[in-house]
């Protein structure tokens, strides 16, 4: 009896595939180095509140690590390091390999955008003695989510004469911060019987900016007249300046640990910078790599893409096939012969709300970094669904490496769903695939990821552009 159990326990060990805290897993050295990962990606992420500042700080960490703008034409060998910065919004960069660039490059694509309220371009009003901004939302979020919390005020404004102004309030010590205001719940029976989706409507997300008079004199608008006088003074600016501006509303609030055991963070815009830094982190720690190893962190991911800072644009093509011309060879059969690690976050499964996923195969958090096959909804409408060879060889990789990953798909079939820029590279003749961080409370203005997983996902990009 005995020994029959023995044989089906090793049976099982060797037949079944396992799925566990990849903390049973991690020596000491390396759960010490996803604590000290964490410390890094979390200043990062505190800096880096808009597509445009996580496009600084990264040219930043790039000239650190001997990275130099590229120039087309220019002559490079294995170990060079070149970037292309893309309109302030987007971060092409990449290392010269040793392996010829006809066998294809290996590239980390992940987006530095993330869902916020943008100001209209006639944004500044006053209503019964308050100051306030009108906004539009972009990219998908739950609406009521921002009322009554904390924001800042980020971006650039282009003045009348062609100069432009770098705007940040709201983020230092003794800063003052905005806010949506919502509704007390006294007044708040008939909000409360809306749909969700309109608890506070898209009209409704309004910032308030200001409360006193310019002075004495009884003029009207005059509350409105003080937030252009102190922006004026501040900044140069008038309300025609509005025009040509891009200022975008954030949460004012700094990233944290998250937890009694300081397992997690939470912070804004973890999707998709906590894909964005480990993918950049991976290649400015790189070796000189075998394949040309390429980084591109896009704009536009939440608004699908389009725009000449999103993915669907040609800058990456233009990018490869500029680096091949560099080596005599034809862009587009680098493209034909490359990998791409489609850098996203996917959901991970939250115990609160078990139904909208299927436990066999979503993510869980602190189970490693996540390699999506497919994404999209509807019958997988919209993907670019990785080959099983592909998978393979991924697979394979993170093996050899000791990389701790799991599988995950984006919720229930039919449940809803959602994409990535997979899809884009892949149509490139790509090998793509959808890796990265499993995260909950997606898309609110505090999402929360694992410490464990965020390390293992700059893991499984070291292991892939090495
Ligand atoms: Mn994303
Ligand atoms: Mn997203």
């Amino acid at each position: 009896m005995e020994e029959k159990i023995s044989a089906a326990k090793e049976r099982k060990e060797a037949l079944f595939a396992r799925h566990k805290h990849g903390a049973y897993r991690m020596s000491a050295e390396e759960k010490a180095a996803a604590q000290d990962f964490a410390k890094e990606y979390t200043a990062f992420l505190n800096a880096s509140k808009t597509e445009r500042e996580a496009c600084m700080e990264a040219e930043k960490l790039l000239k650190e690590n001997g990275f130099v703008p590229f120039v087309p034409g220019m002559e490079l060998k294995a170990g060079d390091k070149v970037y292309r910065n893309n309109r302030g919004k987007a971060m092409l960069a990449a290392v010269i390999g040793t392996e010829p660039i006809t066998e294809g490059v290996r590239i980390c694509a992940a987006h530095i955008d993330s869902p916020r309220l943008d100001l209209k371009q006639n944004p500044l009003y006053e209503d019964h003695e308050l100051a306030l901004f009108k906004t539009h939302y972009y990219g998908g979020i739950k609406k009521y989510q921002w009322g009554a919390i904390p924001l800042s005020l980020h971006g650039v404004v282009v003045k009348a004469d062609g100069t432009s102004v770098q705007v940040s309030i709201g983020e230092d010590e003794g800063d003052p911060v905005f806010c949506v205001t919502d509704l007390l719940p006294h007044l708040a029976t008939e909000q409360m019987k809306r749909p969700a989706g309109a608890i506070i409507r898209g009209e409704e997300l309004n910032l308030l900016i200001g409360s006193m008079p310019f002075n004495e004199d009884e003029e009207s608008e005059s509350v409105k007249l003080n937030i252009l006088h102190i922006l004026n003074e501040k900044y140069g600016m008038t309300e025609s300046d509005f025009l040509s501006a891009e200022l975008e509303i954030v949460p004012a609030f700094r990233a944290c640990d998250v937890g009694l055991d300081r397992s997690m963070i939470g912070g804004y815009g973890h999707d998709d910078r906590v894909c964005a830094y480990p993918a950049l982190r991976a290649l400015v720690d790189c070796k000189t790599p075998a394949h040309t190893a390429v980084v591109v962190l896009a704009d536009k991911e939440e608004t699908g893409s389009d725009g000449n800072t999103g993915l669907c644009s040609s800058y990456l093509r233009y990018f490869i096939c500029d680096l091949a011309e560099c080596f005599g060879a034809k862009g587009r059969h680098v493209l034909s012969a490359s990998q791409c690690l489609s850098a996203d976050v996917n959901a991970a499964f939250d115990p609160t709300f078990p139904d909208v996923m299927e436990q066999k195969n979503c993510a869980f958090l602190n189970h490693g970094v996540c390699v999506t096959k497919f994404t999209g909804a509807r019958g997988k409408s919209g993907t670019s669904d990785a080959s099983a060879e592909f998978v393979g060889v991924v697979r394979r990789l993170l093996d050899e490496k000791k990389v701790i990953w799991q599988t995950g798909e984006l919720g229930k079939v039919d449940a809803g769903g959602g994409g990535t820029v997979a899809a884009y590279i892949a149509n490139l003749d790509v090998d793509t695939i959808d890796v990265g961080v499993p995260v909950l409370c997606m898309h609110a203005p505090f999402e929360i990821v694992s410490k464990l997983d965020v390390y293992m996902t700059y893991r499984a990009f070291s292991a892939f552009v090495e």
